[in-house]
């Protein structure tokens, strides 16, 4: 997609802290990290929301979680917790229309959200 900026971090248009990539996904450090650990991992192709997902992406939404799982785990968040979340359209906040999960971790998280 050529306008979305996800598309143009992948494409390595736009720099970014990458902290992983592979064949299915990529993750890298948000711009503006909500806790001391942020990630984002997206799918190396392009999906607008979850909204658009197709049963055809079902593996690559499982990879998302276990490469996340996998981060956490390296970071020393596993024991301690923390949140992934992904946000879909406007009541959720979602700014960017590229898919994406937030791995957030590293402090406490409240619940319910905001
Ligand atoms: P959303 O609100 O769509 O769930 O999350 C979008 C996230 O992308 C936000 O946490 C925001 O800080 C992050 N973000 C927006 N622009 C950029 C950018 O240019 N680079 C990086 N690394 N993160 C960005
Ligand atoms: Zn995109």
């Amino acid at each position: 997609m050529p306008d979305c900026l996800f598309c143009k971090i992948r494409d390595g248009q736009i720099p970014a802290k990458v902290v992983h990539r592979d064949d299915a996904c990529l993750a890298f450090e948000d711009i503006k990290p909500q806790a001391p650990t942020h990630l984002l991992l997206i799918p190396l192709r392009h999906v607008a929301t979850v909204n658009d997902l197709t049963v055809e992406e079902r593996e690559m939404v499982g990879h998302l979680f276990v490469t996340a799982a996998k981060l956490a785990k390296e970071r020393g968040h596993a024991d301690n917790g923390y949140r992934l979340v992904m946000n879909c359209n406007r009541d959720a906040g979602q700014t960017v229309f590229h898919l994406h999960l937030h791995l957030l971790g590293g402090r406490p998280f409240d619940w319910p959200p905001g």
